[in-house]
């Protein structure tokens, strides 16, 4: 185990406008997929709808924090296995060497926050 932690700098992935407001529209189908979810399993229209429901709510979920969160690829610096990231997370366990690699964001410059 090593006792100093490596630490990368990424550069933090762009988001477009267009990606933000689809990511609005995925949470809110996701939102309303939940609901018709509930209104299903209350009214007993059918526990099977309820479950396609729910799967279709929770798959909006998933694709709205995609365009959300591109991720990015770097190199593991212990055992440079190729690794993936989310943009914004502070810290990775490498999936090969299991040490914990930490992790420097680069705001682009075009991105005024
Ligand atoms: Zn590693």
């Amino acid at each position: 185990m090593n006792t100093t932690k490596k630490e990368v700098t990424l550069k933090l992935p762009i988001v477009s406008e267009l990606n933000k407001g689809l990511s609005a529209i995925f949470v809110l189908a996701g939102v309303v997929m939940a609901l018709v979810a509930v209104f299903f399993f209350i009214t007993i229209i059918g526990f099977f709808a309820a479950i396609g429901a729910i799967v279709v709510s929770a798959f909006c979920f998933v694709i709205s924090q995609r365009l959300k969160n591109s991720s990015v690829g770097f190199s593991c610096p212990y055992c440079k296995k190729q690794l993936m990231v989310m943009g914004g997370i502070e810290s990775i366990k490498c999936v090969r060497c299991g040490d914990l690699i930490l992790l420097k964001w680069e705001t682009p410059k075009s991105i005024k926050s």
